[in-house]
């Protein structure tokens, strides 16, 4: 089992620096926003890439559910880095938390009824865990208050909080 990294301790190594991340969600939640300075990674790693000197590699994904991250960290233990750290709880963990991304995340708004979806509350009722993003909600989500669709809100203002 790959050595495990709390958001915590991850956000204090990222301060001090000498920390690379790896994100291995899917390319287009990477985009809509991800933990300030990772690199996004697919299959594999580019083949010229190595980790600057001294730097622990840190993996995450979407959360504890999604194996990939794991399958990731063994993958790059068994290549030859040492080093190698999981953030198990993953993304999902650290929007919740309400640490910096990059870019921000957004909150939106229901134009019809002014709802408010916060990624960091999520909305547990509809079993959408704390963490995602409105970008990740599916495409036939609706409003919980007043039934409009997702293409019905506006995004808010990005809090920027500052990491380093
Ligand atoms: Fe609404």
């Amino acid at each position: 089992m790959p050595e495990r990294i709390g958001r915590d301790r991850l956000a204090e190594a990222i301060r001090r620096g000498g920390v690379e991340l790896l994100d291995v969600r899917h390319r287009v939640a990477y985009e809509v926003s991800h933990i300030p300075g990772a690199m996004h990674v697919s299959n594999g790693l580019p083949a010229d890439w190595a980790p600057p000197q001294n730097a622990i590699l840190v993996v995450y994904s979407y959360g504890p559910e999604d194996d990939r991250a794991t399958k990731a960290t063994t993958r790059l233990e068994a290549t030859g880095f040492d080093r190698v750290f999981l953030y198990a709880e993953g993304f999902r963990d650290w929007v919740a938390s309400r640490m910096p991304c990059e870019p921000p995340v957004k909150s939106y708004a229901c134009t019809v009824c002014s709802f408010g979806y916060y990624p960091h509350m999520g909305f547990p009722k509809m079993q959408i865990p704390p963490g995602t993003l409105f970008e990740e909600l599916p495409e036939n989500w609706r409003c919980p208050w007043c039934g409009a669709p997702k293409s019905k809100f506006a995004a808010q203002q990005a809090e920027s909080n500052r990491l380093r």
